[in-house]
């Protein structure tokens, strides 16, 4: 990763070598961190969020959940997550919100242990290699599990759940895949170890519901929106595992990841062994939101401010 100049680390924009946590900081021990992957795309009308209101509101619930007071409004963290983008110069990045609890005590209820922010920003290309979008990944089922509801909430994106993410990925790599997909503890599909899953099947999009211990990922809403738009038939439904083997096109999404075609799982070929044509065609609907091919009606795009605000009164 190549270093930026600068990261808002606990109010205010520091050098990049200088944002850092004690070791005694609470989130490294417990992992009470969440946290936000973000992008901004050089588009064809020039550097914009994608979709950063709706990260910036599932940070905020994130943290609603785990119950960790920041003080800082949405309208605030926005306008953070743009002074960083503009003090770094950068055309395009991957901007990494966290909101963590820091150093105060070793007690496992954080009590007054001190909430604080960080906001980075840096150069990120595609998430899981070049042929995610031609060719194809190779993924397998994992052995581990998601988490089961009512026990770590998957809605949250919370830095301890990532300890699953974790294992699941690890053991992909070591048994030769890019990339694990995880069951729920049902059995039924969740997701991958840092990616939301879509199916097709005899031209229907399918992807696992809420329910199934999955993040509630924004590029797969962003998906399932383009997919409707283009005439397509979307079910969010529990899909028991074996589907995965009868898919014709299986495909992965994800902020960093964008929309990856899988081309086999657990060394079976998905379809013709190479990305499917409704698979080609969410990409190009998705990709071009940012090359200007798809017109975005949604609102998605939000260029990155180039000036700086008259001093902030937000909170
Ligand atoms: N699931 C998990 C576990 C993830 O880490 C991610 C990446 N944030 C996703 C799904 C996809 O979510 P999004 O499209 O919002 O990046």
């Amino acid at each position: 990763m190549k270093p930026t100049e600068f990261i808002w680390h606990k109010g205010k924009l520091v050098p990049w070598s200088d944002a850092t946590v004690h070791v005694l900081s609470h989130g490294l021990h417990y992992g009470s961190s969440v946290f936000e992957g973000i992008r901004v795309y050089e588009t064809s009308g020039g550097s914009a969020f994608f979709r950063l209101d709706s990260h910036v509101r599932r940070l905020c619930d994130s943290a609603r959940i785990h119950r960790m007071e920041h003080g800082l409004s949405r309208e605030r963290l926005t306008e953070i997550c743009h002074e960083v983008v503009r003090r770094n110069q950068l055309a395009s990045a991957y901007v990494r919100p966290i909101i963590y609890r820091g150093f105060g005590t070793m007690s496992v209820d954080a009590g007054a242990t001190p909430v604080e922010v960080s906001v980075a920003a840096f150069e990120w290309a595609g998430y899981l290699g070049a042929d995610a979008i031609e060719k194809g990944v190779d993924v397998g089922v994992s052995s581990w599990t998601r988490a089961a509801p009512n026990t770590h909430p998957a809605m949250a994106k919370a830095g301890g759940n990532y300890l699953s993410s974790q294992l699941i990925s690890m053991e992909a790599h070591r048994h030769g895949y890019v990339e694990g997909i995880a069951l729920d503890v049902t059995g039924n599909l969740s997701e991958g170890a840092g990616e939301n899953l879509f199916l097709v099947r005899d031209g229907v999009l399918l992807t696992p519901p809420l329910s199934a211990a999955i993040l509630s990922g924004i590029t797969r809403d962003t998906v399932v929106t383009l997919a409707q738009d283009l005439g397509l038939t979307v079910r969010e439904q529990s899909l028991p595992r074996e589907l995965l083997y009868l898919a014709d096109e299986v495909f992965l999404t994800g902020t960093a990841t964008e929309v990856a075609a899988v081309r086999s799982v657990d060394g079976l070929t998905v379809g013709a062994g190479r990305r499917g044509p409704i698979t080609e065609k969410l990409q190009k609907a998705f990709l071009g939101l940012f090359s200007g091919e798809t017109r975005d009606k949604w609102g998605w795009l939000e260029p990155v401010r180039r000036e700086p605000p008259m001093i902030s009164t937000l909170p």
